[in-house]
């Protein structure tokens, strides 16, 4: 069972962001980052509907106050393409801004990575795709989640759909995304529609689990993995049921969000990353959604090759089942309990439209464009067992 040291044998290195500032009214640390850098113009960049829930509100209020010029790019879409990272860039090329600033969920944070390093090189987008492809650093960058979910403002990582591939996602690793300052400011995800509370929780949780069982977990990944874990447990529910009346609930939620996404960043992930692409490609399953349904399918599938970990996994969630592979088998069955109270589906076949007969295509996507995700799962998989794991999804 867990015990938080690992082994003295252990070597490993820790990734993460210049500066976090975590907290109830946390934006307003941009007035001081701000000043110290000089910085005379920004460019936020985010999404319309984010605007008018009011969230970009104290993001301008903070760079007025240390007497910024402020220019928005509003025009992010959830799951972005590659053409809109290029959009967004353009933009902050006609108003040449000292300072970029990304405020949404995961789409607007990484599009403004990417804005961010594609204005300071003349590199082709599609050269900058896979692993440390960004010849260099790009300017300063300021990100500010409004979803407790991704834990993009902690990671060094851009995910975007590729129009000239059918729409398949395409990452961008590189340590020159990692952002100067993350602001984790929960009092900015009070505005969440409950739906998407809810699968972005979930979006964490998924950070938090395949974290946590990673074959490349650390000692440091597991701390923050395993209090993601009981935080979210605890939180959840009652963030996405008691909207914006229970500031507790939402600052626990985004503790453990920046937590998971610090824990993966430094762990990689796992099968259910893997398995979900093509739902996201074929079928517009948002990301969150997406992972939540299968996540209980693919902890189910791990328990033989995890059974400690899982059963801890359950112990976090409240679990009280007896015998460790209960314990474990219970994990998968505490994480589903959780999806049914915020309705969101625990079989594909709920999801909509999705056709079994493209099992096998779905699983060719899966290790052709996330290999690395199924590597880091902690039951080896094989194409075989992927298609076997959509079907018990179904
Ligand atoms: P999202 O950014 O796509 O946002 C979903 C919706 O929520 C949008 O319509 C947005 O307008 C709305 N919204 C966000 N905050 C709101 C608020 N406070 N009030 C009202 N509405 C709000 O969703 P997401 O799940 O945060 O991000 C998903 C994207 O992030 C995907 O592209 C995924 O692949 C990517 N991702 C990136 C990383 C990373 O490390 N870079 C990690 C995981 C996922």
């Amino acid at each position: 069972m867990f015990n938080g040291l690992g082994s003295i044998d252990d070597t490993f290195s820790i990734k993460s962001p210049n500066d976090i500032r975590y907290g109830m009214g946390a934006t307003d640390e941009l007035k001081r980052f701000a000043a110290r850098h000089g910085i005379e113009s920004a460019l936020i960049v985010t999404d319309a509907d984010i605007a008018d829930a009011g969230a970009t509100a104290p993001v301008c209020d903070a760079l007025s106050a240390a007497s910024v010029d402020i220019h928005v790019f509003d025009g992010v879409t959830p799951e972005p393409k590659l053409r809109l990272a290029e959009q967004a860039t353009e933009a902050l090329s006609k108003v040449d801004a000292d300072l970029v600033v990304g405020v949404g969920g995961g789409s607007c944070l990484d599009t403004a990575k990417l804005a961010s390093v594609l204005i300071e090189h003349d590199t082709p987008i599609r050269e900058m795709l896979g692993m440390d492809n960004v010849p260099g650093p790009g300017r300063p960058t300021v990100l500010v989640p409004t979803t407790a979910g991704t834990g993009s403002e902690v990671t060094h990582i851009g995910v975007f759909a590729d129009e000239d591939d059918g729409n398949n996602k395409k990452v961008v690793y590189s340590e020159h995304l990692f952002c100067d300052l993350a602001l984790v400011d929960p009092t900015l995800t009070r505005s969440l529609p409950p739906a998407i509370a809810a699968a972005t929780g979930m979006d964490a949780l998924s950070h938090a689990i395949e974290s946590y069982v990673s074959t490349l977990r650390t000692p440091m990944t597991d701390v923050l993995a395993r209090r993601a874990i009981e935080l979210i447990g605890e939180n959840l529910r009652q963030a996405v049921h008691q909207g914006a009346h229970n500031d507790e609930a939402r600052y626990r939620m985004s503790l453990a969000a920046t937590m998971a996404g610090q824990a993966f960043v430094n762990s990689g992930l796992g099968a259910v990353h893997a398995l979900t692409y093509p739902l996201g490609v074929e079928y517009g399953i948002g990301h969150g959604r997406a992972n939540a349904v299968l996540l209980p399918h693919v902890m189910r599938y791990n328990v033989l090759a995890e059974p400690d970990r899982l059963a801890d996994i359950a112990h976090l969630l409240g679990s009280t089942d007896q015998t460790t592979l209960e314990q474990a088998r219970g994990a998968a069955d505490a994480v589903a309990a959780l999806n049914d109270d915020m309705g969101i589906p625990n079989q594909l076949r709920e999801l909509g439209d999705i056709d079994e007969s493209e099992f096998e295509a779905f699983a060719d996507v899966a290790f052709e464009y996330s290999q690395h995700n199924i590597d880091r799962n902690p039951r080896s998989m094989s194409r075989q067992d992927a298609v076997e794991l959509f079907e018990n999804a179904y």
